[in-house]
């Protein structure tokens, strides 16, 4: 079926907000959300925090809900305790999320996933015993019965589904797992009929698809997520794709969802740095191949972004997973013209998805609320108090904004003349220009929307915060760089971060940096990137490799020739790797990226002096000197805690939040997250 636009267009996002029948269902607009693994199932009394979680979701207007992943049997399940639908058992638990979201008036289907052997578990299996490079576990090969009996638990899973009230499953046919491991010669190399030709790689999930079809009958919804381009070596070429693709859609699949990259890929696909909407040429191809609708995906997290896609007939419909975890309300709010209130995902995948790769509890940098939205009372406070806010980093915005939102009168104080804090230094690296203005840009509007009294370019001292018979002060000061004790740190070459970012000096092109956390990266990607704001879609395809033609199996091309803009090395003393400092699913894409601009990593090293030769060293005892225009200071910082003692002694209220309370493994999610809190127990 060709998708048709429908004619209501009295908003801001016509073909975004328009209805859609996609195969027996009528659509109330193009907006999907993603699958979304929160593991909230696993949480005590997990079934009713995860109904309430999609009803949020659907009563803040998507159309359609892609729950998290279930697999059709046990050696499917993703890690030890992941959700398997199997028997008639399971089928209750399912019911309270089905009706919730259908109470709110969307629809939702449940999707169906095999690890395969990315499972985290012993049982792993797969069409061949070929370990992936991100499990440590080989899996074994199926056999040809194995895999047969795997085809029928997927039909059963859809049966089951179909019984606990779901509108349809989506078959999760990409990102590296079983049916995508298939379909790749890299993982496939058996010789029966699943295995070889590509007619015998892609009889795995036709068939699927084909006996969920012939089991559900016409009136259930079948998606089939097909990965658009594999991004990994021995993948799917482009006309391997599209005859997947349209065989998919002969065998009964009622639309396509765009899967990029399988999870062993090594170019970025959804973090911060990755441009909005890069991939829709791959949703775009798809939709050249086949007749039924194609949803887009991938870092597509605004309104606009999501209605240019569908508007340049790169895909049907849009999905947006992460987006719904920063904002429930989206959809509304997109449709109520008030786009500027969304809180908009920034891709950062610290709370998110680097919760759920350490075993927690998935919740979102920008809104602590989700997935703990059990925890929060938003009835208005009955006792409105004076509350003094210190500080505008995001901390103090996020304390500030919710307390006035709960009925508080807010006064935020402000040194500065903007908003914002470290997140000012934030939106200055390249990569991260867009979406930190975001995050400002909502704060903002949050902090006038809720009336709080805003004082930017006022340094409060203690006497005027007593004097301003406030009932509580909270202190979200921040943090003071650290100045590390070396020889020569007064030295004219020596220079703060902060003097950097802010573009006070004039850095040579030669350039140690002394610390490899967050900020010392952050440093090193401004100071080599070679240009001031973010990489275009085009630019960033270029640069990591992206054949968006997929001529070869996997689309990967040659990663454009980094132009070296500065030498600069940086330095640490402890010796355990880098990485460890930075974001899990994203620290490797920094450490990529330096790399291939020449960035060196000296580790295990004591610092001696600092002179006119640049940063002398020494490692296992050794004197090094690395010849350097400046030596630029990213030793991590210290709390900002001067007004706490004297408004102590003064008798007052005060609360310690963000980098002011702790200033050690400080970031904007633990910031935002104590404001928030604070903000709640006034
Ligand atoms: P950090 O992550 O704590 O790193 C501080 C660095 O300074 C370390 O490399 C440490 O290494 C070194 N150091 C500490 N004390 C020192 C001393 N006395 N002398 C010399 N070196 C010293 O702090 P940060 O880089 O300032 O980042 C602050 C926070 O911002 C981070 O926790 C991070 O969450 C967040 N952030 C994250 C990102 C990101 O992930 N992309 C970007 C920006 C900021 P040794 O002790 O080994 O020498
Ligand atoms: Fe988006 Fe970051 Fe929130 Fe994840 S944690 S949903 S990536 S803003």
């Amino acid at each position: 079926m060709q998708a048709q636009p429908s004619p209501t267009v009295e908003h801001g996002f016509p073909l975004l907000l328009s209805p859609l029948r996609v195969g027996p269902l009528e659509l109330r607009n193009r907006v999907v959300m993603g699958s979304l693994h929160t593991r909230l199932e696993n949480e005590p009394d997990g079934i009713r925090k995860l109904a309430v979680f999609y009803e949020a979701r659907a009563r803040g207007g998507v159309g359609l809900v892609i729950t998290g992943s279930v697999s059709p049997n046990r050696e499917g399940r993703v890690e030890e305790d992941g959700s398997v639908l199997d028997s008639e058992a399971v089928v209750e638990e399912h019911r309270p999320v089905v009706a919730a979201v259908h109470g709110a008036g969307a629809r939702i289907v449940m999707q169906v996933l095999h690890a395969g052997i990315y499972a985290k578990h012993p049982q792993l299996v797969g069409p061949s015993s070929r370990r992936s490079p991100i499990n440590r576990r080989v899996p074994r090969a199926l056999t040809t019965e194995e895999v047969e009996a795997t085809v029928d638990d997927f039909v059963r899973c859809a049966e089951l589904a179909a019984r606990a009230g779901y509108d349809g499953v989506e078959v999760m046919g990409s990102e590296g797992y079983l049916v995508n491991q298939f379909l790749a010669p890299r993982t496939n190399d058996r010789t029966d009929d699943w295995g070889g030709s590509l007619d015998n790689r892609m009889r795995f999930p036709t068939t699927i698809v084909r006996r969920i079809r012939k089991r559900m009958g016409a009136g259930f919804l079948v998606v089939y997520r097909i990965s658009a381009i594999d991004l990994v070596e021995g993948g799917m070429t482009a006309d391997e794709i599209d005859t997947l693709a349209r065989a998919v859609e002969a065998a009964g699949a009622d639309v396509l969802n765009t899967g990029i990259g399988w999870h062993e890929s090594t170019v970025p696909t959804i973090a911060t740095m990755v441009p909005r909407g890069a991939f829709a040429f791959a949703s775009a191809r798809l939709k050249r191949a086949v007749r039924i609708p194609v949803i887009a995906s991938n870092r597509i997290n605004t309104p606009d972004v999501a209605e240019a896609i569908l508007q340049a007939g790169s895909a049907d419909l849009v999905s947006m997973a992460r987006p719904l975890l920063a904002d429930p309300d989206f959809v509304a709010k997109a449709a109520a013209g008030r786009g500027s209130e969304i809180n908009t995902c920034i891709g950062c995948n610290q709370a998110c998805l680097d919760h759920i790769f350490s075993g927690r509890l998935a919740t979102c940098l920008v809104n602590p609320k989700a997935c703990h939205e059990t925890e929060f009372d938003d009835r208005p406070v009955p006792d409105r108090r004076r509350i003094a806010v210190v500080g505008s980093g995001p901390a103090g915005l996020a304390c500030a904004a919710t307390a006035a939102e709960r009925g508080h009168e807010v006064t935020l104080f402000e040194a500065d003349r903007a908003i914002g804090g470290q997140l000012n230094m934030a939106r200055r690296i390249p990569g991260k220009v867009q979406e930190f203005g975001e995050l400002i840009r909502y704060f903002g509007q949050q902090v006038s929307a809720s009336g709080v009294i805003v004082r930017a370019g006022v340094r409060a001292d203690w006497q005027m915060l007593v004097a301003g018979g406030f009932d509580r002060v909270v202190v979200a000061t921040g943090i003071r760089p650290r100045t590390p004790d070396i020889d020569g740190i007064d030295h004219p070459k020596a220079v703060s971060y902060l003097d950097v970012i802010l573009g006070r000096v004039r850095v040579g092109a030669r350039v140690a940096i002394i610390g490899t956390g967050g900020i010392g990266h952050d440093v090193a990607e401004l100071l080599t990137a070679g240009h001031a704001g973010d990489a275009s879609v085009d630019e960033f395809l270029a640069g990591w490799g992206v054949d968006t033609a997929i001529s070869t199996g996997g689309g990967l091309g040659q990663p454009a020739a980094a132009v070296p803009v500065r030498e600069v090395t940086l330095f640490q003393r402890t010796t355990q790797t880098p990485k460890a400092r930075l974001g899990l699913s994203t620290g490797w894409i920094h450490r990529t990226q330096l790399a291939r601009r020449g960035v060196r990593t000296v580790m295990g090293c004591t610092y001696t002096r600092i002179d006119d030769e640049g940063l002398h060293y020494t490692v296992d005892g050794k004197p090094e000197v690395c010849p350097a225009d400046h030596v630029v200071i990213c030793a991590g910082q210290d709390p900002d805690q001067t007004l706490v003692a004297p408004l102590r002694a003064a008798g007052m209220d005060v609360d310690l939040i963000g980098g002011a309370r702790i200033a050690s493994e400080l970031d904007a999610k633990r910031a935002i997250d104590e404001g928030t809190r604070l903000a709640y127990s006034f």
